[in-house]
Formats: C-alpha cells, sequence, structure tokens
C-alpha cells in the first residue's frame, strides 16, 4: 500500500524519467536500425518536443518579473534585503566552489595532456576576432541597465568586432584593423528583466497602500502563469522523450565521448558529480542542520526536466512548482528562484573553467597562478553572463579563452561533446537553486516570524 501510494504521489516523475530513458534507447534503435535519417525526418521527431519547450519558455518573461516583483513587493523592505542578501552569498560561495572544484580537477587528471591525438592534418587559419574580455565583461552590465524594458523581452546587447581596413579611428588589434559595433541579438535579456524587477518590486514595497491594485496585478499574474505550468507540467513526459530521441538521432557521432574528449567529459561529469551532491550537500547540511537527500529525491521532476531541455529559465517554472510542493514559503521562492535561474549557475561555472584550462593544456600554455586567477574570475562572470537556454554556455566560452589568449574558434574543440554536457550542468545548475531556495527559506525562518510578530502587534495596538 505504501509503495502504491508513493508511485500515485510521484507519478509524473517517473513518466518523465521513462521518457528520458526510453527516448535515450528509442534515439539509439533509430541510430542503428541502419535507415539514415534525413534532416527533416529527425525535425519530425523533435517537433512534439519542440511545442513542449515552446510553451515552457513562454511561461518565462511573464513569471518571472510578476513572481519577483510580487515576491518582493510583499515582504517587509528590510526583510527583502536580508533574503537578497542571502542568495547572492549563497550564489557566490556554491559558484567560488564549483570553479575552485574544476580547476583542481583539471590540473591534476590533466586531460588535455595528449595535444598530438588533437593535430589536424590540414587545419586551415582561419582569421576572426571575436570580441575580447572586457567587452564581454561590459556587455553584461550593460544588460543589467536595459535601455528599452519591451525591448529586453526580446534581445540583448552584444558588441562585435568587424574587420574595416578602411576606418582610421578604428581599434587597433594584434591581427588587422577592426571596429567596435554592437547590436541586440535575438533572446531576452532577463539579466537586465531581473534588475528591473527587483527595482520596481522595492519601490512598489516603499510605496505602501498606493501600490496595492499594481502588487495584486503581478500576485494574479505569478499565479496564473504557475496554474498553467501544472497544466504543462503533464507534457513533460512526452516532451523530453521526443527532445531527446531526435537529439540523439542527429547527433553526428558518439565517438569523441569515449575517443579524444572522452578524459575531458569524465573531468567535468566528476567535477558536477562532486558539486552536486558533495559541495552542496555539505553546504545544506551546515546551514540547514538536515540531511538534503529527501529534498534532492523530491526533485526528480525538476532534474528529468533539466535534462531533457538543456535549459535552466526553461525548467525556471516547474522548479518554482517543486519548491511549492515542498511547503517552501512562496515569497521566498518567487523571489530566489527566478533570480537564481538567471545568474546562479554552478555547473556552466565549474565547466567553462575545466574546459578553458583543457584547451590551454592542448596548446600548451603554461598555466601560471595569474593565468589561473584570471580563468576562475572570468568562469564565474561567464556563468553570470550565460542565459539559461541550451549551450549558451559555449557562447560566454569566448570570454574566458581570451584570458589565456586562445582564439574564439578554439570552442569548436569541444563541440562535439557539449550537448551531452550542457545537460548535465543544467541539471545541476537548477538542483543548486533549488537547494539555495530551501537554505535561504530556513536561514530566513526567524526574521519571517519576527516581522510577523510586529506586524500582528502593530495590527493589535488600538
Ligand atoms: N544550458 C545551461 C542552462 O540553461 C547553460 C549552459 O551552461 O549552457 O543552465
Amino acid at each position: 500500500i505504501g509503495c502504491s501510494k508513493f508511485l500515485r504521489e510521484n507519478l509524473l516523475t517517473f513518466m518523465t524519467i521513462i521518457g528520458v530513458v526510453s527516448g535515450t534507447l528509442l534515439g539509439w534503435g533509430l541510430r542503428v536500425s541502419g535507415y539514415e535519417w534525413t534532416r527533416r525526418e529527425v525535425m519530425y521527431f523533435q517537433y512534439p518536443g519542440e511545442l513542449f519547450l515552446r510553451m515552457l519558455k513562454c511561461l518565462i518573461v511573464p513569471l518571472l518579473v510578476s513572481s519577483i516583483v510580487s515576491a518582493i513587493g510583499s515582504l517587509d523592505l528590510s526583510l527583502s534585503g536580508k533574503v537578497g542578501l542571502r542568495a547572492i552569498i549563497y550564489y557566490m560561495t556554491t559558484t567560488v566552489c564549483a570553479v575552485m572544484l574544476g580547476i583542481a580537477l583539471v590540473t591534476t587528471i590533466k586531460p588535455g595532456k595528449d595535444p598530438e591525438a588533437f593535430k589536424q592534418p590540414n587545419a586551415t587559419k582561419v582569421i576572426t576576432k571575436d570580441t575580447l574580455t572586457s567587452d564581454t565583461l561590459l556587455d553584461l552590465i550593460r544588460n543589467v541597465f536595459p535601455e528599452n524594458i519591451a525591448q529586453a523581452t526580446i534581445a540583448s546587447y552584444r558588441t562585435r568586432l568587424t574587420y574595416d581596413p578602411n576606418d582610421t579611428k578604428a581599434f587597433k588589434g594584434q591581427l588587422e584593423t577592426y571596429k567596435i559595433e554592437g547590436d541586440y541579438q535575438s533572446g531576452s535579456n532577463v539579466l537586465g528583466l531581473v534588475c528591473f524587477s527587483v527595482v520596481l518590486g522595492i519601490t512598489l514595497g516603499k510605496m505602501g497602500e498606493q501600490s496595492r491594485p499594481l502588487q495584486n496585478f503581478f500576485h494574479a499574474l505569478s499565479e496564473a502563469m504557475m496554474i498553467i505550468t501544472g497544466w504543462v507540467i503533464w507534457l513533460s513526459p512526452l516532451g523530453v522523450f521526443f527532445l531527446i530521441t531526435a537529439k540523439i538521432m542527429e547527433i553526428d557521432s558518439f565517438s569523441e565521448l569515449v575517443g579524444r574528449l572522452g578524459l575531458y567529459f569524465m573531468t567535468v561529469l566528476l567535477g558536477l558529480f562532486i558539486h552536486g551532491f558533495g559541495t552542496l550537500s555539505i553546504l545544506f547540511i551546515l546551514a540547514t542542520k538536515k540531511l538534503p537527500c529527501r529534498y534532492i529525491a523530491k526533485m526528480g521532476q525538476v532534474m528529468a526536466t533539466a535534462f531533457g531541455t538543456a535549459s535552466s529559465s526553461a525548467t525556471m517554472p516547474i522548479t518554482i512548482g517543486c519548491c511549492d510542493e515542498m511547503g517552501l514559503d512562496p515569497r521566498i521562492t518567487r523571489f530566489v528562484i527566478p533570480i537564481g535561474a538567471t545568474i546562479n549557475m554552478d555547473g556552466t561555472a565549474l565547466y567553462e573553467a575545466v574546459a578553458a584550462i583543457f584547451i590551454a593544456q592542448l596548446r600548451k600554455i603554461e598555466m601560471s597562478f595569474g593565468k589561473i586567477i584570471a580563468v576562475s574570475v572570468t568562469a564565474t562572470a561567464a556563468s553570470i553572463g550565460a542565459a539559461g537556454i541550451p549551450q549558451a554556455g559555449l557562447v560566454t566560452m569566448v570570454m574566458v579563452l581570451d584570458t589565456v589568449n586562445l582564439p574564439a574558434e578554439d570552442v569548436s574543440i569541444i563541440l562535439a561533446v557539449d550537448w551531452l554536457l550542457d545537460r548535465f550542468r543544467t541539471t545541476i545548475n537548477v538542483v543548486c537553486d533549488a537547494l539555495g531556495a530551501i537554505i535561504v527559506a530556513s536561514l530566513s525562518q526567524g526574521d519571517i516570524e519576527k516581522t510577523r510578530a510586529v506586524q500582528n502587534d502593530r495590527e493589535a495596538a488600538p
């Protein structure tokens, strides 16, 4: 009886995990069936999964903005300051731990110690110059301050360097003459939206009664988004099933997973595992005095969706739903989870550090202490700047590579296994967000009760 109750309560989680496993098996079966699948046929397989992903993505912007605004607006101002500070300390601590772990592993295992295996006989030198680290860092900060909030929902700012031999005022690059330009690239500027929502939430909290209608609006909007999430979530077993089947069908080759990139792949995986189940668990026990196993067991649905979609933003509605089910204070989860899904990506930070040093090992670049520090700082910034979408870490990696003087096209070395690593790192990213919400909620419990007592006293006073 106990077993069937457990099954019933966790039915959706089991179905989603079965979706991941059977999608992998079917994809594999279709690959080895001997039939040459065309891109169009793979697209048909992917189509139901794509619809699921579109439904989740559609919820991101309204849910993110309304959750943050209503959560901060409804918390006492000093309390939201304390909650925010705790969340930021948690994000920074875990990200720094992840980067340090990645660096320790990659420098001891040395997956790039055999550069000969990576020599390409007829490699042609492509002369391209991507943006420098400074450009990417400046863009990161520019994006925190969107100039147009409507535009921020669809595009973020990026600097480009274009080759222009005729422009005398152009920036002098090392190889050629480049011109610095900027434009807006598709994909919402989530960082800007988060910043705007935090400021709006604080303002509404300060305004008091006058802001009540707006606060009610954002609160109702966030609740409505969560109800829709509750419906969409039932499609997750099918959604992840088709996404994974199509992904396995479209991969060119699996040989790199066990071949030249095998050791690099295993280094990142080991790091993610130690971070997810070691470092985070220790922090959890220290902060909450409870064991994390029970909570992690309840995150099956979140982990399976993160693995299937490779996107922490798309998984965000489900992460919030999972925290609600665990009985956490919604004002804390709706504040901490959307911000965490945007800036707290431990898996990504660890992977950026490992990948950059791995490539440096292949290129026989000496890693001085200064360079290791530069990699740590840029890997942290790159994880903050990476959007919560599939393989976003690969894009921000350019900045980390630049700190060790490696060209952007070296990213292509690790491309073959990135689709799978992305799924593992996204899973750790969302687990870290959810554990963070529990930790912050537990640390803030005393303050919440104190504020409630003060409010009750005020109300009781004649
Ligand atoms: N896919 C990751 C995420 O959404 C980001 C990345 O590391 O590429 O969390």
